[in-house]
């Protein structure tokens, strides 16, 4: 396969749109451009069960029970984070209410967080492992009877780790239950926008009331998403942010994107039948870039978990290089240093941070993220570049220098240099 430059290694930030996925949208901007809210003739019609078809396929692939009233759609995952946080804090809390979130969530839950953290609320921020890890022990002991609600995300933008999030969603459902009739006031909400798509979620199972989703991360257009609000086993209620016409349940009003929304169900419709191969495949593509980097370079670490991670993810640290550096030596390949979402601050990365990664390492860690449209040749010519690269701006390094003379201080664990 001929290689084609320059190479997108950047999906967890953005994904192209799949040209299935196009052409099942195309006909709803030219031919059936109807409003789904007009309920007088075919034009509305037509768009109504495009949309009602997308809400099953979106509602298929998190297994809810009724998408006619379970599944909200929105502009996009920031939209679905901050209409549960603040929908359901307005909707159940008053000042002194409880929340439950962690350091590495995506600012889209960390902002409305603090938000209410200004109104009053309490917000625990809790603090994952050296890995970017939660344990459910965690969750656990932050519960309190004025917690109305967790917000933990199940798998994280800038490393891949995934949280346990069947566990912690029984944990909130036994804390919700031990609680008498009349205070069962006590949710749980995951932002599942890297999750969905790359490994199999099951709202029932995982004991979810409220999940966020993207369509732009599915191979779906940029400026749709949905939240999935649970109507029975507890009915969850929310306060609406946007206030208009009342579609959406009164959730969320605003003349729906048609074309948009068919694009998010024909997204999900097509992640959901090739989950399982591309999830496998990605997993051994980003295993050999792994390896052969962890292979090739000396002084380069992997930040996240080894195993519990999105097969498409791999974040490393590479020693003694700055990433923006790197990232500027390597134009043919497009990643990310630290999270692409928040790459206009150039400090270190506050997921790594959390996870205890110096400001040195963070600033020499570069994200790689693959995808659908992903094959092997990316990979070697990627490894070829990278390899290249680091040996070059070492080579002007005063502090690879002084490394090499006098060898590291042993406090990290590196690749080691060859012959060691
Ligand atoms: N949450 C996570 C974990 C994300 O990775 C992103 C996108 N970077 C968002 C939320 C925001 O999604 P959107 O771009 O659809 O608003």
């Amino acid at each position: 396969m001929s290689l084609e430059l320059p190479i997108y290694m950047d999906y967890n930030a953005t994904t192209p749109v799949d040209p299935r996925v196009l052409e099942a949208m195309l006909p709803y901007f030219t031919e059936h451009y109807g409003n789904a809210a007009s309920h007088s003739h075919s034009f509305g019609w037509k768009a109504e069960a495009a949309v009602d078809a997308a809400r099953e396929e979106v509602a298929g692939i998190i297994n809810a029970e009724t998408p006619a009233r379970e599944i909200v759609f929105t502009s996009g995952a920031t939209e679905s984070n901050n209409l549960a946080i603040l929908g359901l804090a307005e909707m159940y809390g008053q000042a002194g209410g409880h929340i439950i979130t962690c350091q590495t969530e995506h600012r889209a839950v960390l902002d409305p967080c603090e938000v209410l953290a200004k109104r009053g609320f309490e917000i625990t921020f809790l603090q994952p492992d050296e890995f970017g890890m939660l344990t459910v022990e965690q969750v656990a002991e932050a519960i309190t009877d004025r917690t109305i609600l967790v917000t933990i995300m199940a798998a994280n933008n800038e490393t891949g780790v995934l949280h346990p999030i069947a566990e912690i969603g029984q944990v909130v459902r036994q804390a919700r239950q031990a609680r008498p009739a009349d205070k069962q006031n006590l949710f749980f909400h995951t932002d599942a926008t890297q999750a969905i798509g790359k490994l199999p979620v099951d709202i029932q199972e995982m004991g979810i009331d409220l999940l966020s989703l993207s369509a732009h991360k599915v191979y779906g257009p940029k400026g749709v998403g949905a939240l999935y609000v649970r109507r029975r086993g507890p009915r969850v209620r929310l306060s609406p942010r946007i206030h208009g016409g009342g579609h959406e349940h009164g959730m969320r009003s605003g003349t729906l994107n048609t074309p948009g929304i068919v694009g998010l169900g024909a997204a999900c419709r097509i992640a959901r039948e090739e989950m399982a191969g591309e999830s496998a495949r990605l997993a051994a593509l980003r295993d050999r870039l792994e390896e052969e980097i962890l292979r090739a370079i000396p002084y380069v670490r992997r930040n996240g978990h080894p195993t519990e991670r999105l097969a498409n993810t791999a974040n490393l640290a590479f020693g003694f290089v700055e990433g923006e550096g790197l990232m500027l030596k390597m134009r043919d390949i497009a990643v990310s240093s630290g999270s692409a979402c928040t790459s206009a601050d150039l400090g270190p990365s506050f997921v790594l941070s959390a996870m205890g990664v110096s400001d040195m390492l963070s600033h020499g860690s570069i994200r790689f993220s693959l995808g659908r449209f992903s094959h092997a040749g990316d990979i070697d010519f990627a490894v070829e570049k990278i390899v290249t690269a680091v040996a070059e701006l070492r080579e002007i390094s005063p502090l690879y220098d002084d490394v090499l003379k006098n060898g590291d201080d042993g406090t990290i664990e590196w690749t080691k240099p060859a012959g060691q």
